[in-house]
């Protein structure tokens, strides 16, 4: 094995079924960038959330060999040192105030979701996981996010995509996506990656693949559950284990 670039999505592949960041999987990254190669966590999180659930557990890390990159691309950072972020972000990928502003205020309307602040160029309006303690407010929940998708994709024009998941609502800059997220990753480090290692548990992180340097070889593993995954190009390698247990044993056994 000679990865020397690795990207990975953060959510089911960081974290455990308790969507609890894990720290041995962390310890990986960290001595992954002391070893010389460079990762980056790409997602459609805010960089907020990176910094409050993921940062600390990075500190024996090489921080010049580690980046950000969240919202799906829109925002990113880099670190110096002292480990302190140095932010970029992409303004084009903004959604209009006014939407922002309008969504929030709808989004009281459904007291099982709330409208996440960290967000800084998209609208993302999530489930209130503390508050769905029985199948009921479960069901509950997925009709007032059907609701908020609804509101949501009057807000699409040529460029506002409004899209759904099992516990988000969000409208983003159709720009703003893994393909960007992946060029933006490469954009950053700066060095011409000899070989890739990719690792996602969605559909959505297979487009990590389109904005790869031509040059460079890669490898993609999918952590997340195989049924949820419906086109499987022939690259698509699968580990035995899921999410962070298998991100973790996949890292463990790279010897670079
Ligand atoms: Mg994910």
């Amino acid at each position: 094995m000679d990865f020397d670039f690795f990207l990975l999505d953060v959510d089911g592949v960081l974290t455990n079924n308790l969507a609890e960041v894990s720290e041995p999987v962390c310890s990986e990254v960290s001595r992954l960038t002391r070893e010389g190669a460079v990762v980056c966590l790409a997602t459609g999180r805010s960089l907020d959330w990176l910094y409050k659930r993921v940062k600390p557990f990075l500190s024996k890390s090489d921080y010049s060999k580690l980046f950000f990159v969240g919202e799906n691309g829109a925002v990113w950072c880099s670190f110096n040192s002292s480990f302190e972020p140095l932010e970029g972000r992409e303004p084009e990928f903004n959604v209009p105030e006014k939407i922002k502003r309008a969504s929030r205020e709808k989004t009281r309307e459904w007291p099982l979701l709330f409208f996440d602040e960290s967000k800084t160029a998209m609208v993302s309006v999530e489930s209130r996981h503390e508050l769905l303690k029985s199948d009921e407010d479960f069901s509950a929940s997925q009709e007032q996010l059907g609701a908020c998708h609804e509101y949501l994709k009057g807000f699409e024009n040529d460029f506002l995509r409004a899209t759904r998941t099992l516990y988000a609502c969000d409208l983003h800059h159709s720009g703003a996506n893994k393909e960007t997220a992946a060029k933006r990753a490469f954009s950053l480090a700066e060095t011409r990656p000899k070989k890739i290692l990719l690792v996602g548990d969605s559909e959505a992180d297979l487009r990590f693949a389109e904005g790869l340097p031509q040059e460079s070889g890669f490898c993609f593993y999918f952590v997340g559950e195989e049924e949820r995954l419906r086109a499987r190009p022939e690259w698509v390698l699968f580990t035995k284990n899921k999410h962070d247990e298998g991100t973790l044993s996949l890292l463990k056994t790279l010897n670079l």
